[in-house]
């Protein structure tokens, strides 16, 4: 094979920063630039395609996934015993419920969890923490999940995206020494980057660190929004901006991370914030007036603060579905029993076809969500520096999509009951089941770390990567017109050799075979869909245009297929690997059954996605849009008690 043949994929670990910027931003508003520039700049490449980025190519390449990867007997020993522990815990000295209630987790519960090692534990052994798996991480998320979302996201805060992660990833020894065996014993730790103006858009960013003249330290100012665990921590990372770096004559702003002692003089918690869930949340804003932070405690380095942050998001964002798998678990038991349970007329509730509508679809969607979050892990088990960022945003993405859509049925399974809060269910005499507080604590989830919308986008942008590596010269008006026509000649004879091939069938017949004929079935569907996906990708692409970029609807289509048939594959390759067991709990029949109802569900989506690109009311929808942001519609909203303009 020549280069020619072989899309490149992103820089080959060269760092983006260095390398050549692949989007033209020159047409675009100064806010647009600054945006894409420090976000394109904090980018991670990769010099390897994986399954998920490979289903935009048409690219069907199960190699290191199939079979499904699974627990070695030790890591899973290891997960067991600590999560019977965990499960007393929670089981015997918690009240998820109270917790709720009264907006604070008991100091006592706090300790519990600490002597357990549950603040560390991903942190090696020599750090102090339990050094447990990412997959064992996952299956203790399920588990707090599927309890109580507060403590989930104290936990997880903490240890997916406070200072333990990017200590993890970036980390010099002397910080490792410093900080791992504080925060492994239970100093709580907080990642703060939401400010005022910044929820999605770093660029925005005012907290701002200048050198002292010595340059020993910074001085920090300004102020954090919403940040988790804030109100209880110890030590925090935060981002802030830096002296710009000046690159061909221009300035280039800068972020960077530090390690932020909270005792430091000049941190101030200004507010606790309060939310609709997660009641007992310890969030709050935090304010720096000149605090002293030494040079020591930048993470990775001066300017890299925006990559420490994604970076460490990428892996700690898996967290998030993984707690939904749990919530939707539990979902699923408590929907379960009350249609069994349930009797109105004339039968069981699950019996009339509505409810058991819902019960497939929660079922077939639960195992989805599982598998997609461990096929995930186990990637990071296998390689910490595997590049999970399309698996784990997917996982985000879907799997905190379809938690809603789990205990929104959940709550519409159980009727009135659901709607009531599980302390006045107990109160007069029935069963305390707290879907209403499972619902309200859930709906954060498709916001916080890296909101849907911002997801969709950060997939498609990935999608895009190797037409843009491809083709981007062509279209780029900063390039001399030489480099513009070589590159368009190297797109042409790519694309001549590439784009014939995603009309064969071939993946079909050589590499999706094998194994059961239901699961192979299922194969060849993802295959062939991969291949019909990359070519109305490629084709959207020469009709929009650099326009594409633009249409987040339509990209947004072509991303939703994509992780459709990774939860299809992730399904199909756990199904599979789970009929191999020993240990297996579930009929063969069973299984399979789930299998194809998941699989025929998840298809009859694509449908609606491929048939939404050619059939659709987004440009009108656009249109009524800026229409009523132009305020065009005041009538519609005439008749009300208006709120403060
Ligand atoms: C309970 C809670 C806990 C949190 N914990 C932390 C924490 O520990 N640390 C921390 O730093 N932050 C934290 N956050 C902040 C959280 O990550 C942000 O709320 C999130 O990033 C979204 O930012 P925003 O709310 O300002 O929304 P905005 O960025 O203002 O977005 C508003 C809406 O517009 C959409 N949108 C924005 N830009 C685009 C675009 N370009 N294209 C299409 N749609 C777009 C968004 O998806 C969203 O739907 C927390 C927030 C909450 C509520």
């Amino acid at each position: 094979m020549n280069e020619l043949e072989t899309p490149p994929v992103g820089n080959q670990s060269k760092p983006m920063d260095e390398a050549a910027p692949v989007i033209d931003t020159s047409k675009m508003s100064e806010g647009q630039r600054a945006a894409l520039e420090l976000t394109e700049a904090a980018r991670e490449s990769s010099n390897a395609r994986t399954f998920a980025a490979g289903l935009f190519m048409g690219e069907f390449n199960l190699d290191g996934i199939r079979p499904f990867p699974e627990q070695s007997t030790e890591a899973r020993d290891q997960g067991d015993a600590f999560l019977q522990r965990l499960e007393a815990i929670l089981r015997e000295k918690t009240n998820p419920d109270e917790i709720d209630a009264t907006g604070e987790i008991p100091q006592a519960v706090m300790d519990e969890l600490a002597r357990l090692g549950a603040f560390g534990i991903k942190i090696s052994t020599e750090y102090g923490g339990l050094g447990l798996s990412q997959t064992n991480y996952c299956r203790a998320a399920m588990l707090l999940g599927s309890w109580c979302a507060n403590l989930t996201a104290l936990i997880s805060a903490h240890q997916s995206i406070g200072v333990p992660q990017p200590l993890i990833l970036f980390g010099t020894d002397a910080q490792k020494k410093k900080f791992l065996p504080r925060v492994a014993r239970g100093e709580i730790s907080a990642f703060a980057l939401t400010e005022h103006g910044v929820g999605s858009d770093p660029a925005a960013m005012i907290t701002n660190a200048v050198p002292t003249p010595d340059g020993k330290h910074f001085i920090l100012n300004g102020e954090k929004l919403w940040c988790t665990n804030g109100t209880k921590a110890g030590v925090i990372a935060v981002m802030a901006k830096t002296p710009p770096k000046v690159s061909k004559g221009r300035k280039k702003d800068q972020i960077t991370a530090f390690i932020v002692e909270m005792d430091s003089p000049g941190v101030e918690v200004i507010h606790r914030c309060r939310f609709m869930g997660l009641k007992a949340l310890y969030n709050g804003v935090i304010r720096f007036t000149n605090v002293l932070v030494p040079r020591e405690n930048i993470l990775l380095a001066e300017g890299k603060g925006l990559r420490v942050a994604l970076t460490t998001l990428n892996t700690g964002r898996l967290t998030l579905p993984a707690g939904c798998v749990g919530m939707a678990k539990r979902c699923l038991e408590i929907s379960r029993k009350w249609a069994n349970e349930r009797v109105q007329w004339g039968a069981a509730i699950g019996k009339h076809e509505a409810i058991a509508d819902k019960l497939a679809r929660m079922a077939a969607n639960t195992f989805a969500m599982e598998s997609m979050t461990l096929l995930a892990a186990s990637r990071v088990d296998r390689d910490k520096h595997a590049d999970i960022r399309l698996d784990a945003a997917m996982c985000k993405m879907w799997g905190s999509e379809m938690a809603w859509e789990i205990v929104n049925e959940a709550m519409q399974i159980r009727g009135g009951r659901g709607y009531e809060t599980a302390l006045s269910l107990k109160a007069r005499g029935e069963e305390a089941v707290p879907l209403e507080r499972l619902l309200r604590d859930c709906r954060i989830n498709t916001i916080f770390e890296g909101s849907s919308e911002i997801m969709r986008l950060f997939i498609a942008r990935e999608a895009l990567d190797p037409h843009l590596q491809i083709s981007g010269a062509t279209l780029d008006s900063r390039l001399p017109i030489s480099k513009r026509l070589g590159a368009a000649v190297k797109a042409a004879l790519f694309y001549a050799r590439w784009y014939p091939k995603q009309w064969l069938p071939l993946q079909e017949w050589f590499k999706s075979g094998g194994g059961d004929a239901t699961f192979a079935r299922h194969r060849r569907y993802v295959a062939r869909t991969s291949r019909r996906l990359s070519r109305a990708l490629f084709h959207a692409m020469l009709w929009h245009g650099p326009k594409l970029e633009k249409q987040q609807v339509l990209l947004g289509r072509y991303v939703d297929i994509a992780t459709e048939l990774f939860a299809i594959t992730a399904t199909c390759l756990r199904a599979e690997q789970m009929l191999k067991s020993d240990e297996r709990t579930t009929e063969k029949s069973d299984l399979i059954a789930l299998m194809n109802c998941f699989s025929r569900m998840s298809r009859l989506r694509i449908r609606r996605h491929f048939d939404g690109i050619h059939h659709n009311a987004d440009k009108c929808g656009y249109q009524v849009a800026k229409q009523v942001l132009d305020g065009k519609f005041a009538s519609i909203e005439s008749g009300i008690v208006r709120g403060p303009s």
